[in-house]
C-alpha cells in the first residue's frame, strides 16, 4: 500500500551492527537492539528522532545539542554519521537514554478530539436531487455531515468522558474555513497532549457511477509553522525551523495512521454496502492549517442513487458514526498506551 511504502521510504531503521573498533565512538544501532527504543531517521535532512513510549529526543548529526520532547535544550556529544552508519559516544548513549526514560510520563496523549462537520448555513455543500419513483430525494451535504458529527461526538463523550470533545458546529451554522481551524488550534491542552482534527465531509462527483468512502490525510511535503520561536527560547530560536520539520514528521505519521484506522473500520462496518476508495494524500484546505494530526472523512457520494438513499438512513449514518469511532479509538489505543516497560541495556 502506498501509505506503507512511504513511512518506509521516509524513515529508515538502522538496525546494522557493526562491530566497536577502538575509540569512543560506537554504533548505535548496538544499542537499539538491546533495549526497546525506536530510531526514525531522515537520511536526507540528517535529522533522527529517538522514541520510547511518546518521550522523544531529537537529533540533528554533528550539532552538540538534542531536544527532549521538542523543548528542553540538552547538551551532548555530536552524534555522527560514519560509514553509512550513525555513531555516538557512550556519554551520549547514557544522556539519551537516561532523557527518554526520566521524562517517560504516563496519562492521556490524546487529549481532545476536534470534530468538524463541513460546511453548513449558507454554505449547503453538495446537494444531490434523485427522481425514485414519483418522489424527489434532495439532500444537503451539510445536513449529513452534522448527523454523522453529532452522532460521532454521542459515542466519543460516552467513551472519552476525560478527554475534550468538540465539535465547530452542533447545528445548521456558516463558518469559514479559517474559523474551525483557528477553533481546534485554540483548544488548550498541556503541552505534551494532542488534539485530533477530524473533518467529515460528503462526496459529489459529475460522474453518478462513483460511490464509497476515502480518508484524506495530509502530505508530508506541506510545510507548516507548527511551533514559535517564543516557546522555545531565546537561545533556541536557530533550531525552530528543524523544529518544526521533525513535529510535521510526526504530525504526519500521526496523520496517516488516523486515517489508516478510519480506512480499516469503515471497510469492516459498511465496505459491503459501499466502496473502499482507499487512502488519499493531498493538500487539504481544511486541514492543511490544524497544527495537529487532521484527516477528512468523505463518507460516500450524494451523487450516487443508491448511496444517496443510504446517507439518508440514520441507522446508516449511525453504521458510518459507529466506524468513524472505533477507528479513532483504535488510534488513540495505540497512541496513549502506558509507558512500555523498557529491557535495561
Ligand atoms: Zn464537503
Amino acid at each position: 500500500m502506498g501509505v506503507r511504502r512511504w513511512i518506509l521510504s521516509g524513515i529508515i531503521l538502522i538496525v546494522i551492527p557493526v562491530s566497536v573498533f577502538a575509540g569512543e565512538y560506537r554504533d548505535i544501532g548496538e544499542f537499539l537492539s538491546k533495549v526497546e527504543l525506536e530510531l526514525q531517521w531522515n537520511p536526507f535532512l540528517k535529522i533522527g528522532v529517538f522514541r520510547i513510549g511518546y518521550s522523544v529526543v531529537s537529533f540533528k548529526v554533528d550539532e552538540p545539542w538534542v531536544l527532549v520532547n521538542y523543548r528542553e535544550k540538552m547538551k551532548i556529544d555530536p552524534i555522527i554519521e560514519k560509514e553509512g552508519t550513525l555513531q555516538w559516544t557512550r556519554k551520549t548513549e547514557e544522556a539519551i537514554y537516561g532523557a527518554l526514560v526520566g521524562s517517560n510520563k504516563s496519562g492521556p496523549r490524546v487529549a481532545a478530539i476536534f470534530i468538524d462537520p463541513g460546511h453548513g448555513g449558507k454554505d449547503p455543500g453538495t446537494v444531490g436531487r434523485h427522481q425514485i419513483g414519483k418522489e424527489t430525494l434532495e439532500l444537503k451535504e451539510k445536513d449529513i455531515n452534522l448527523k454523522t458529527s453529532l452522532l460521532l461526538a454521542d459515542l466519543l463523550k460516552r467513551r472519552y468522558p476525560e478527554k475534550k470533545v468538540i465539535l465547530s458546529r452542533s447545528d445548521d451554522r456558516y463558518l469559514t474555513l479559517e474559523e474551525r481551524t483557528e477553533m481546534a488550534n485554540s483548544i488548550s491542552v498541556d503541552p505534551e497532549d494532542a488534539v485530533i482534527y477530524v473533518s467529515i465531509h460528503v462526496n459529489a462527483s459529475l460522474n453518478p457511477k462513483a460511490r464509497g468512502f476515502e480518508v484524506w490525510y495530509l502530505p508530508p511535503q506541506y510545510r507548516r509553522k507548527l511551533i514559535d520561536s517564543d516557546r522555545v527560547g531565546a537561545e533556541n530560536r536557530e533550531i525552530v525551523p528543524i523544529l518544526n520539520m521533525m513535529l510535521e514528521e510526526e504530525y504526519t505519521i500521526e496523520s496517516i495512521l488516523l486515517a489508516k484506522h478510519i480506512l480499516d473500520s469503515m471497510e469492516e462496518s459498511v465496505g459491503s454496502l459501499s466502496e473502499n476508495r482507499g487512502l488519499k494524500e493531498e493538500i487539504w484546505f481544511v486541514v492543511r492549517k490544524a497544527k495537529m494530526p487532521s484527516v477528512l472523512v468523505e463518507i460516500g457520494f450524494i451523487t450516487h442513487e443508491e448511496e444517496a438513499k443510504l446517507l439518508n438512513q440514520p441507522e446508516y449514518l449511525q453504521k458510518i458514526a459507529q466506524a468513524i469511532y472505533n477507528g479513532i479509538v483504535r488510534f488513540i489505543g495505540t497512541i496513549d498506551q502506558p509507558t512500555r516497560r523498557v529491557k535495561a541495556p
